[in-house]
């Protein structure tokens, strides 16, 4: 693989590059700069311009609706969406669930949900968690009880990211206990706008609103909306969590967080002629990061390469996940640290008048650093990509 010099991946990254410099609304890329939360339809609109392109399901092959890229192009286009600052799509539909429908789905439940979630006019949602399973999912309880051509399902999910901007959720559910708890489990699809289901918020860390509880009480489903067969839940949910953990690498957002932070270093002086850039501690920090997010981009590489055929990554995304939400969690401190010392020089305003004002990064910048905490916990912990590094990849 060669990024830098095939010259159709050249043209094909500037080409992405001038759609997001010159047609994708302005108005999402502003509002997600100054790190202001997106309404529901602002949110339909950022996706639906990329669905309009027939960009948004990045990954999807050509017949389902996706571009049908390489992994080269798919790349590129996270890449450049991240560079330009245009907010992260919601991965729920593109990433989780439509690669789960279109490997095990019927073809009516392709042509039924692909095509919404393809152009960005339909959100979803996972519901995997619950109060009592977390870390250890397979012990969820959340029911579905069969009753002639539907299911009752009835029980609650929580810490589910957009279900305030989601028209479906897709959900494990327990159609039966078995003896192995990994059995027994069901994935079925639901619309959230329904008699029974209540969304509760739950205000996140960073001061905002993107997880809920979902309540569910005797809402009924068509059978058709259960995906593959009753009682396989489990082997369908595990596909889409590999493909979940591959998708937290977001090179380009990460590059550019860390030019923001040496360009706030570069000026923000600490005493003296001395600026924070300067000092060698905070000089050697940003360095590793830079070098940990190298390291990452290879690494994701390496993996989406070895994916063969729309295949899943599997375990060796666990590698990737704590990669990834560890060197986030290290850019975001160092945010916090230029922030910091800015933070002390608006004491000495009366001394350096010229820094009125000229910190405006560092109130998303702590938001984000708090939010970032997050990252080690959802998908899956990092306590738990570690078990499954050692048992599955090397096989301790
Ligand atoms: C911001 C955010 C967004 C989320 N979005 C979603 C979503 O959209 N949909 C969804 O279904 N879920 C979502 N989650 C839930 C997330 O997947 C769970 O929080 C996560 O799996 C951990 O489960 P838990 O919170 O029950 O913690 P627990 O499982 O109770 O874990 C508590 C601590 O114990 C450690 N631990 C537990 N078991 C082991 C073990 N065997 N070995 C070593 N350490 C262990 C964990 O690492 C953790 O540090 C989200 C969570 C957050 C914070």
């Amino acid at each position: 693989m060669n990024l830098d010099y095939d010259p159709e991946l050249v043209k094909f990254r500037e080409d992405v590059r001038s759609y997001f410099e010159r047609d994708y609304p302005k108005d999402i890329l502003d509002k997600v700069a100054r790190g202001a939360s997106l309404t529901t339809p602002e949110v339909r609109k950022a996706e639906m311009a990329l669905g309009a392109k027939g960009w948004l399901a990045s990954a999807w092959p050509a017949e389902y609706g996706g571009p049908g890229w390489s992994i080269e192009e798919q790349y590129i286009f996270d890449d450049e969406l991240e560079r330009a600052g245009a907010p992260t799509v919601t991965p729920m539909g593109v990433v989780y669930v439509g690669p789960v429908v279109y490997t095990f789905g019927t073809d009516e439940q392709k042509a039924q949900w692909l095509p919404g979630i393809a152009d960005g006019s339909v959100g979803w949602a996972q519901g995997y968690s619950e109060p009592g399973a977390g870390s250890d999912l397979a012990s969820l309880q959340f029911s579905a009880v069969r009753d002639g051509d539907e299911y009752i399902l009835n029980g609650t999910k929580i810490w589910t990211s957009a279900a305030n901007h989601a028209d479906w959720i897709f959900l494990l559910t327990r159609t039966s206990q078995e003896a192995k708890k990994q059995m027994g489990i069901t994935f079925i699809c639901a619309q959230l706008d329904q008699p029974g289901v209540t969304v509760k918020p739950i205000i996140s860390i960073d001061g905002k609103y993107h997880l809920s509880q979902v309540d569910f009480v005797d809402v009924r489903v068509p059978v058709a909306n259960r995906i593959g067969e009753e009682g396989k839940g489990w082997t369908y949910s595990q596909y889409l969590l590999g493909n979940e953990r591959t998708s937290y690498a977001r090179i380009g957002g990460k590059r550019s967080q860390l030019a923001s932070i040496r360009a706030i270093a570069s000026q923000i002086p600490t005493g003296g002629n001395q600026r924070l850039i300067d000092d060698r501690a905070f000089a050697a920090r940003l360095s590793a990061a830079e070098m940990r997010v190298d390291a990452l981009e290879i690494t994701t590489l390496r993996v989406l390469c070895s994916v063969k055929d729309g295949g899943s990554p599997g375990n060796e995304a666990s590698i990737l996940k704590i990669m990834a939400t560890e060197t986030a969690q290290e850019i975001t401190g160092l945010f916090c640290v230029a922030a910091g010392e800015h933070g002390m020089r608006k004491f000495a305003d009366s001394v350096s008048p010229a820094w009125t004002g000229k910190a405006a990064f560092a109130a998303p910048g702590v938001a984000t650093y708090l939010g970032t905490r997050a990252q080690s916990i959802y998908g899956g912990t990092n306590e738990i990509q570690r078990n499954i590094i050692a048992k599955h990849v090397l096989g301790l």
